[in-house]
């Protein structure tokens, strides 16, 4: 397509009048995604891993329910939490808008499926924060992004109970043995926490090590369950 004949396409259907996904121009009635790709972004299927909710491959895993990362982890360090979707394709692609395009709308094809996986019984969403830095150039932040969602449908209320020590470089770009380093004691409490049960809320979940930092920096303040919810999981090192 010539340039000048993109721009025009541009301007008669501007960006947001599309499928964030497949492109195509939507309707009145669809918004952020088309039917069609709506109805492919559908939650990991067949059995999961009870910590991660990994999906579970080999017949080891399937037998004992718990994926092989999980299961090198002890007690202590397995931060229960769910995840609906792969990251790959439709999810990815939300995750990608709603992180790097300020299509802060794009969480919303996403908050069915984590609703369902958002565990019963606990007090408040807690979001993984940016550095101030990273914040700043960003202008927000997506993970509170996905915990505004969630809350304004689950009416839990978000606990910013969390900030960053020191900028960490992104855990997605990094191979998996440097993430634990990358992210080991970045997060220090700063609401009260005691006797609170607790949602960490992020977009991506990959080794985990994220949310460990951040479930260790909120039980050592005497937070009494520390689960986590996020959009999706990806895949590393397998
Ligand atoms: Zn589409
Ligand atoms: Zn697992």
């Amino acid at each position: 397509m010539s340039k000048i004949f993109k721009r025009v396409i541009d301007l008669i259907y501007p960006l947001d009048c599309r499928c964030l996904a497949c492109g195509r121009t939507l309707y009145h009635n669809e918004h952020i995604l088309c039917d069609e790709c709506a109805a492919g972004l559908k939650p990991i299927e067949g059995r999961r891993c009870r910590v991660c909710s990994r999906r579970l491959y080999t017949e080891e895993e399937q037998d004992e329910g718990i994926c092989g990362g999980c299961r090198r982890l002890t007690l202590e360090r397995r931060v229960f939490g769910g995840s609906p979707f792969d990251h790959g394709e439709t999810a990815a692609r939300l995750v990608y808008a709603l992180k790097y395009e300020h299509i802060i709308d794009a969480a919303g094809p996403l908050i069915p499926g984590m609703l369902n996986e958002l565990p019963k019984g606990f007090d408040a969403l807690v979001p993984v924060p940016l550095h101030v830095r990273r914040q700043r150039e960003r202008g927000y932040n997506q993970s509170m992004a996905l915990c505004e969602a969630l809350g304004r449908a689950s009416d839990l209320p978000i606990l910013n109970a969390l900030r960053r020590t020191r900028a960490t470089r992104q855990q997605m770009k990094l191979a998996a043995d440097e993430r634990k380093a990358n992210v080991s004691q970045a997060f220090e409490v700063i609401k009260p926490v005691i006797g609170k049960r607790l949602v960490i809320v992020d977009d991506v979940r990959t080794t985990g090590w994220t949310i460990l930092s951040c479930a260790d920096a909120l039980y050592l303040k005497g937070a009494i369950d520390v689960r986590s919810l996020t959009a999706t999981l990806a895949v590393v090192g397998r």
